[in-house]
Formats: structure tokens, C-alpha cells, sequence
């Protein structure tokens, strides 16, 4: 669709008015009130000469302005370029600096933190939110001289002034996202407005079951094309709890906008409370649930969660990381109604490119990432000479379609190794496609082992030890080893229950090595208190592959 992002919110105030498009602390922010908001954010932005070209920071965690400033920066024309709040200060500096930020949108508390980041950065502009503002969009902070508090631009009044800002939909950036920094250093990535409007509707489509369309002001809708019968919940009538956070592409494109378009009550958790959690489940009568595999592992813990009734919980979407299938079958068997949903795709592809069938009777395949969202085409390479490999075989996932970024900031090579000359997208991934076109994703080209000259995908491994009795959590890593190159190793999580307790090194490596050929054998087993994650659900394979090298010396 060729209209700005800021469209996604002027449809939804239209479509959605009253109902409440986010919660937090039992405070409801209405749609026609995020709209409000956003366009006197937009108006300070526009007076205080920040729009096109420009790029603002938002540095703060999940929180209940975090939309209204999101959809000021997008009505104003700038680009918003996300940041994780716990970045430590030299990583930040490097980020604002690598992205341009001439403002940042900063959290009073960690503010301390953040001011040795701004001299060595092209930030010239700083704006302070913090809980208060969650609370009362107008109170005054106590902002050191020269800073600005954003009661300013929240509490505003709405205007029209500078909206939209004449913005070119494929040449100005609407997001300079941050890839997770997973396996290495985090890179910008460009993506335009018609990237991120085009990404929002394929999930929205991919979830409820709409078509997209645009409506008689241009501005960009999802119309549902079957009811609640199809599809897992009807737009304008879902309730969810949100703790993916916006700064990542799944929260800023799926959780953010894609909840916005869909007409979605989100309710907003800046950290996982399980306790709370589950009582805002009942609370809020929420209809679905969503986020990285580590919501639900986690989930499966809690004893209110497992106890309860979920007869209303009708969708699940997961995506970042692999849902094991075990995980799959434990969450189905208490949330019985749900339609559950796994999704995949990067920040180079803005957020997704493909899912598992949500309408009911679309045919899921668990263990699988599902076909192609609209419009998008996957191709499977040779990781040897890059020519496509035959169907069932394995290779590197090309993602081609609409949400392919523009390429990497300031990293001509990069994006030239990564986008081909006919624009298909190379992943770093390893998967199959099956007879039916259904994706498997076997595991990250850098996370792969080599033993003895063979490949070995922790992932397969990681599989068996997650539906093994006793083990909450698990991720296999290499040892170097002189001989071999790398052994495999598997860090495991104990469950906190009789079956945890009695797992030892010799009964895992029984319950993996008695279902796998020889050179996949795991050759070790640590026991750990958690398997470190980011910020964004995935599991950091370098911090553990680290500890092995350590061991190794
Ligand atoms: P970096 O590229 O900087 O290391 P990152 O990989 O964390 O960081 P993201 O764009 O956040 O950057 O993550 C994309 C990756 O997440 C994909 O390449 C894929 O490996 C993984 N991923 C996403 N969804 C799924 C899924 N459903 N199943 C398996 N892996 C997934």
C-alpha cells in the first residue's frame, strides 16, 4: 500500500474509536485517545524542527506512552529507531551513533546510564518520560536544564500541523531497527514505510484472516474475510497480554502496529510477573496470547496457569525462536479452544515472512514455520554452491517479498552478501521445504557444529531433550576438541519437579545418544540454573559457547 505508516492509526482512531487500545495499570488508553496523543507528539516534534530525514531514539521499556510516541514519530515523518533500555552505555553510543539519532526518548530512571552515551553521540535533543507519565500522560518530571520533559509532547494538544510531512512511502525510512545481536554484532536495518505497512498487514492477515485493502481516505485496513468460526478471533474483539518488547521487530511491527490495525486491546507487561501474568489472563478475559518460546516454557511453570480454565484463550502466536514440538502439545492440552500459530522471520524482513495456518481449518504442521505470508516467496540454496537444492533437501532460507528490507546501514557489503542481484533476501539460516511447501527452519548456519567433518544441528538434539522428562530447558552448544573440532554439549535446565531431580549426566546422554546416528551423539551435560536468553526470547548460544572454550583454555 502506498500510504505512510501513520495511516495504520488514523484508520484505527476511525475504525476502533472508543474501545481501549492499551492497558497498563488499569488505565485504559482509548484508540481515539492514542490518536490524540500522537498528534501533539507529532506537533511538538514538527515545531521543534524534527521530521523527514531526521532520526529519533526511543530508549524506554514497554509502557503506556510508548505507542502515542511510536505513532507521533511516524506522523511527524522521522524515522524512530528503537533501542533496548538495559543497553549498557558504550553499546548504546555505538548504536545512536551508527543510526544518526539527532533525539532521543529516554526513562528517568536509567538516565544516569544513559548520559555518559550522549557525548560521543550525534544526539542533540533529550526528551524524559518515565513511570509517572504511564501513569498521567501530563505530569511534570524533574528534568535536568537543557532536557525536555515529554509531558511536553504528550500532553500537547493534538494538531494537524506537519502531518505526514510529505513522506515518500519507498524512499524514507520508517524504522532503523537494530537486528538482536544474537550471534554477533547488531546491524541497522533500513526499512522504508512501505516495508513496515506491507509487514503489519501480513500478520494482520496472517493471524485474523483478513485481506488487506485500503479505505475511501487511502488509508490502510484489514478487512476480515471469515468470523470467528475461521479464524481464532475477530478483529475489534481480541484482548492480549503484550510482553514482547517494541524495540524489537516483533513487538514494533507484529505487537505494536499489527495490534493497532487489528483493533486489539493490548494489555501491557514491561516484565514477566508470572504470578500477575496469569491473573490478568482471567482479569482481562484475554482472548490470545502471544510472544517468544520463553513466555510459555515459562508459563508451564506456574501453577495458576495450569491449574486454570482457558476455554476463551482461542489464539497463540509464537515466533523469534523454535517452539519445540513438546511445548506445542503441553500448551494445546490446556488451552484446548486455541488455534496456536508459530511464525518466522528476521528484522531484515521487517518481522515475519512465515506462519503456520491460524484459520482453523488450515492444515498446521508442528515443528514447522508454516507456508509464506502474501506475497512472499521462499527458495532454498545450497549452502555449498548457492543453486537451489531439490524439495526435501536442506539449505539456506531465501526470503523474497515485499518486506525485504532496503539493506544494512552503512554496510554496503553486507547487504550486497546478503540481498542477490534478483532481490532474494539470504538468511543465515538452514531449513527444508516440504512436498507441501511448509517450512522447517533446522537450525542457524552459526550455530551449526562440525564433528569429525559432519554437520550437527544442535537443534535436533535440542528437540529430544525438550519432550525428555525432567528437562525445563536445554540448548546444545560445541567444545573444541582437538581431535573432533567440536563436540556437542548440551546445557539442560532441570524441571522443578520428582523427574528433574533424577536426571544425571548418564541419563541424558541415554535419552538423546539411544535416538541419534553416531556423529550427532552428545559427548557431554552440564546442569545450569537458566539457559541465558536476549532481551527478545532467543537463547545466546555465544555466552555458553563461550564457557566451553573457557573450559578448553
Ligand atoms: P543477529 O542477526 O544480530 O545475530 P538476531 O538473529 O537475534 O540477531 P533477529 O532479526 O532478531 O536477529 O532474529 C532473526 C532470527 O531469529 C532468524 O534468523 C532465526 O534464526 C530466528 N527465528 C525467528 N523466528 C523463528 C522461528 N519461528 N523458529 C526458529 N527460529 C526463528
Amino acid at each position: 500500500p502506498n500510504v505512510p505508516v501513520g495511516s495504520i492509526l488514523r484508520a484505527a482512531v476511525r475504525r476502533w474509536g472508543d474501545r481501549d487500545a492499551f492497558v497498563q495499570h488499569d488505565l485504559p488508553l482509548p484508540y481515539t485517545e492514542l490518536g490524540a496523543r500522537a498528534h501533539a507528539v507529532a506537533g511538538w516534534l514538527g515545531d521543534h524542527g524534527i521530521g523527514r530525514g531526521d532520526v529519533v531514539a526511543l530508549h524506554i521499556p514497554n509502557c503506556r506512552q510508548y505507542p502515542a510516541l511510536y505513532f507521533g514519530i511516524m506522523l511527524s515523518g522521522a524515522t524512530f529507531s528503537p533501542t533496548n533500555p538495559l543497553l549498557p552505555a558504550a553499546d548504546l553510543a555505538a548504536q545512536l551513533t551508527d543510526a544518526g539519532a539527532t533525539a532521543l526518548i529516554t526513562w528517568d530512571l536509567v538516565l544516569p546510564l544513559v548520559r555518559p552515551a550522549l557525548a560521543a553521540s550525534p544526539v542533540r535533543t533529550v526528551i524524559v518520560t518515565g513511570e509517572a507519565h504511564s501513569l498521567d500522560f501530563g505530569a511534570r518530571l524533574d528534568v535536568a536544564e537543557g532536557d525536555v520533559d515529554a509531558a511536553d509532547l504528550l500532553g500537547g494538544d493534538p494538531t494537524d500541523r506537519h502531518l505526514d510531512a510529505a513522506v515518500d512511502v519507498d524512499a524514507d525510512l520508517a524504522h532503523l531497527a537494530y537486528t538482536g545481536g544474537t550471534t554477533g554484532v547488531s546491524k541497522g536495518v533500513e526499512l522504508p514505510h512501505s516495508n513496515v505497512i506491507t509487514n503489519a498487514l501480513q500478520s494482520v492477515c496472517w493471524s485474523n484472516g483478513a485481506v488487506p485493502e485500503l479505505d475511501e481516505h487511502g488509508d490502510v485496513t484489514a478487512r476480515q474475510v471469515a468470523g470467528t468460526d475461521e479464524y481464532p478471533v475477530r478483529m475489534g474483539t481480541a484482548r492480549l497480554i503484550n510482553l514482547t518488547p517494541w524495540f524489537h521487530a516483533m513487538g514494533a511491527v507484529g505487537f505494536l502496529n499489527g495490534m493497532v490495525m487489528s483493533g486489539t486491546t493490548v494489555v501491557i507487561h514491561p516484565r514477566f510477573d508470572p504470578a500477575k501474568y496469569v491473573e490478568d489472563m482471567a482479569r482481562y478475559d484475554v482472548t490470545s496470547i502471544g510472544g517468544a518460546p520463553p513466555i510459555f516454557v515459562a508459563l508451564l511453570q506456574v501453577p495458576s496457569f495450569v491449574e486454570g480454565e482457558w476455554p476463551n484463550v482461542r489464539g497463540v502466536s509464537s515466533g523469534a525462536a523454535p517452539l519445540p514440538v513438546p511445548l506445542i502439545q503441553r500448551l494445546q492440552a490446556l488451552l484446548p479452544n486455541a488455534t496456536i500459530g508459530e511464525g518466522y522471520g528476521l528484522t531484515e524482513v521487517t518481522m515475519m515472512a512465515t506462519g503456520n495456518p491460524t484459520f482453523r481449518s488450515g492444515t498446521r504442521k508442528p515443528g514447522t514455520v508454516g507456508v509464506p505470508v502474501f506475497d512472499t516467496e521462499i527458495s532454498i540454496r545450497s549452502l555449498e554452491d548457492g543453486a537451489e537444492v531439490p524439495q526435501g533437501e536442506r539449505g539456506e532460507v531465501c526470503i523474497r517479498g515485499p518486506q525485504v528490507m532496503r539493506g544494512y546501514a552503512h554496510r554496503p557489503e553486507a547487504t550486497a552478501e546478503s540481498i542477490d542481484a534478483d532481490g532474494w533476501f539470504h538468511t543465515g539460516d538452514v531449513g527444508i521445504l516440504d512436498e507441501d511447501g511448509y517450512l522447517s527452519i533446522v537450525d542457524r548456519t552459526k550455530d551449526m557444529l562440525l564433528y569429525k567433518g559432519y554437520n550437527v544441528f544442535p537443534r535436533e538434539l535440542e528437540e529430544i531433550l525438550f519432550g525428555t522428562p525432567g528437562v525445563a530447558g536445554a540448548a546444545v552448544v560445541g567444545r573444541p576438541d582437538e581431535e573432533a573440532g567440536e563436540l556437542p554439549v548440551a546445557y539442560v535446565v532441570r524441571k522443578g519437579d520428582d523427574a528433574g531431580a533424577a536426571l544425571t549426566r548418564e541419563s541424558v546422554l541415554e535419552a538423546v545418544n539411544d535416538k541419534v546416528t553416531h556423529y550427532k551423539r552428545l559427548r557431554d551435560v552440564v546442569f545450569i540454573d537458566a539457559i541465558p536468553v536476549s532481551a527478545a526470547g532467543k537463547v545466546l548460544k555465544r555466552e555458553l559457547a563461550a564457557l566451553e572454550r573457557e573450559k578448553v583454555g
